[in-house]
């Protein structure tokens, strides 16, 4: 499968100098042309610092302090997201990639009905559509997205959270672009809703042919609907397999955990029902292996090497990555 989006060695800091901590660290990631990538791990770990950083969207205190966002645009050549200058990002930023953020239900505007908003999405990037083509665009994409016609000029705070939810994904499709980033709240949309908006991202995906990273607390829900899966600790990805690999045989100590407290999962920094400890603290991070101290295989060379993240030796399959010392797990070369 061809690339989409590849995440090469990146970094994010949250402040400058002495006083700044280390969000995202050496992330490589591939995301594939008509792939779904899950992205999960527990609060804190860096997934939402990752994916404003790498579309540019970063809050300050952050800084990307290095790496590189190559995006292939179809039939065209590869280019550098981080070189981008400000006007291009934003034609990339809905055109190409568009991202629904943690929260954006409640970000639509209050004082416009939703289908205009979608109309100015339109108008701001094809300006040269007639308004009647535009219209029909923003009808058919909320159609698309099940938001009936009769509700089409409903303003935000007459629909639900899960209609206004995907309202924003109609607008983050409306464009048809090749990759959306998905940060499912942790919070605001309760389980039920998230699996029926992936669901609904899987098969608008196989009708509109694009790419999605999907961010979520709900590894269940990775396991069913997305095609790999990649798990964040301490800012760093410790595993990357198709989900199916995951979920019968997870070659890291941290996903097995994982996989077994799914219902502990949601909500705020607590203890993982398999995993006792809590997630580490950007400013005292463990050395070596950030979850040596919570790992029941830690042993000496843990705690002083930082493990790369790679195709371990025993196992011949290049769709496998980890970052562990355990025997069997270690990385070749
Ligand atoms: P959640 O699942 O709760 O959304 P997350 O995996 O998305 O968590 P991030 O929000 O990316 O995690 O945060 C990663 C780390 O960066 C956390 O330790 C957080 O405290 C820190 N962080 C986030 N925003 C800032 C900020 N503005 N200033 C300083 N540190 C920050
Ligand atoms: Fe556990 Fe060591 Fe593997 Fe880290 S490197 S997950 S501490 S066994
Ligand atoms: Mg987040």
């Amino acid at each position: 499968k061809s690339p989409v989006l590849e995440i090469k060695d990146f970094n994010v800091d949250y402040g400058l100098g002495d006083q700044s901590v280390q969000a995202v660290r050496d992330v490589t990631l591939t995301l594939h042309r008509g792939e779904v990538l899950g992205l999960a791990g527990e609060s804190g770990s860096g997934k939402s610092t990752l994916a404003y950083g790498i579309t540019r969207l970063l809050p300050p205190p952050g800084v990307i302090s290095g790496g590189s966002v190559i995006y292939h645009p179809p039939g065209e050549d590869p280019y550098d997201v981080m070189a981008l200058s400000n006007s291009e990002l934003r034609k990339f930023r809905w055109a190409e990639t568009s991202i629904v953020f943690q929260g954006a239900m409640n970000s639509l505007n209050p004082v416009h009905k939703v289908s205009t908003q979608m109309l100015d999405v339109i108008k701001a990037h094809e300006p040269q559509l007639s308004a009647e083509a535009r219209l029909a665009r923003a009808h058919e994409m909320l159609k698309l997205v099940g938001i009936s016609a009769d509700r089409m000029d409903a303003y935000p705070h007459q629909l639900s959270g899960g209609m206004r939810q995907r309202v924003m994904i109609g607008m983050a499709l409306v464009l048809e672009p090749q990759v959306v980033i998905m940060d499912e709240p942790t919070t605001a949309l309760d389980v039920v809703m998230q699996r029926q908006i992936l669901a609904q991202l899987v098969e608008l995906r196989e009708r509109l042919d694009f790419s999605v990273l999907f961010i979520t607390h709900d590894l269940s829900l990775l396991v069913e609907f997305s095609d790999r899966i990649a798990i964040m600790y301490g800012g760093r990805i410790v595993e990357e397999a198709k989900s199916a690999d995951l979920y019968k045989d997870s070659l890291h100590p941290y996903s097995e955990g994982l996989l077994k407290s799914f219902p502990a999962l949601r909500g705020p920094r607590k203890e993982l029902a398999g995993i006792p400890g809590s997630p580490p603290d950007l400013r005292g991070m463990p050395s070596g292996c950030a979850f040596h101290p919570r790992c029941p295989h830690a042993f000496d060379r843990c705690s002083t090497e930082i493990p790369v993240l790679g195709v371990p030796e025993a196992r011949n399959d290049p769709n496998r990555q980890v970052a562990c010392w355990l025997p069997g797990r270690v990385p070749v070369g």
